[in-house]
C-alpha cells in the first residue's frame, strides 16, 4: 500500500520547509493542506461570502474547486484553474483563514479531498489535523513546535522579504489569533495526536531536521 506522512503544528514552525524536504528526499508527493484552506478563504473574501449564512457558505464550497500542481521548484496552487501561489501568502489572507477553516462545511469539503489526495500516492501532508482527522492511520507522525519567538522572526523575515509593509508585533498577534482560534475551534481543532513523535526545531538548521525525520522514517 502507500505510505502516508502526516506533520501537524502550530503557525509557523517549519512545517511546510521539512514537509517539502522530506517529500523531495524520498519522492513522495508534498501537500500543503494549509494551502487550500487559504484558497478557500481567497475565494471567500473575494466573492463576499458571508460565513454567518449557511446556504452561501455551501454554494460557495460547490464552487470551489482546488488543485495542486507538484512543479520541480513548487507546488502550484490552482484555484477554478487560476494560478494563484501568491496571492494566498499575503497578510490579509492569513488574518481570515483561520475564521473560514473554523467553519463545519469547509473542513468537511477540504478533508474528503485531502483523504482523495493520499488514498493511492505516497504522500507528505503538513498541517492542523492530519495526523488526527485526515489521516488518523498515518503510517508516521510527527508533530512541529518552536518558541513564539523564532516562530515570530521566521514569519516575519518571510512576509518583508516578499514586500510587505509590517511589524513584529502584527506578526506576533496573527500568530496568536491564529493559535488561538485553531486549537479552540468545534471541528477537529489542532492538537497533538498521541502517537506523533515531537520536532521542537526551535534549536536546529532545516538540515538537522531533515536527518532527524529521515531517520524516523527509516526505524
Ligand atoms: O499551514 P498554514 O499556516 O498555511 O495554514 C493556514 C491556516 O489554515 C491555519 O492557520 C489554519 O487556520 C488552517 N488550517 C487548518 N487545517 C489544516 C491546515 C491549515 O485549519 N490542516
Amino acid at each position: 500500500g502507500n505510505f502516508v506522512i502526516a506533520i501537524d503544528g502550530f503557525s509557523s514552525c517549519g512545517k511546510s520547509t521539512v514537509a517539502k524536504a522530506l517529500a523531495k528526499q524520498l519522492n513522495f508527493v508534498f501537500v500543503d493542506s494549509g494551502a487550500m484552506y487559504r484558497a478557500v478563504t481567497l475565494y471567500f473574501i473575494r466573492h463576499q461570502i458571508d460565513i454567518q449564512n449557511p446556504e452561501a457558505v455551501d454554494q460557495a464550497i460547490e464552487n470551489i474547486h482546488i488543485d495542486l500542481v507538484p512543479l520541480p521548484e513548487k507546488t502550484q496552487v490552482l484555484l477554478n484553474g487560476e494560478d494563484i501561489s501568491d496571492a494566498i501568502r499575503t497578510m490579509e489572507i492569513s488574518e481570515y483563514v483561520s475564521e473560514v477553516s473554523a467553519i463545519k462545511a469547509v473542513r468537511h469539503a477540504m478533508v474528503k479531498q485531502q483523504q482523495a489526495l493520499g488514498a493511492k500516492r505516497n504522500i507528505v501532508m503538513d498541517g492542523r489535523d492530519i495526523g488526527t482527522t485526515v489521516f488518523p492511520n498515518a503510517h508516521l507522525k510527527i508533530f512541529m513546535t518552536a518558541s513564539p519567538q523564532v516562530r515570530a522572526e521566521r514569519r516575519y523575515a518571510e512576509l518583508t522579504a516578499k514586500g510587505e509593509v509590517l511589524t513584529m508585533e502584527d506578526v506576533k498577534e496573527n500568530l496568536a489569533h491564529r493559535d488561538h482560534i485553531d486549537s479552540t475551534r468545534e471541528e477537529s481543532p489542532l492538537r497533538q495526536a498521541e502517537d506523533a513523535i515531537v520536532l521542537d526545531n526551535s534549536e536546529m538548521n532545516q538540515e538537522e531536521q531533515l536527518e532527524f525525520v529521515v531517520k524516523l522514517v527509516q526505524d
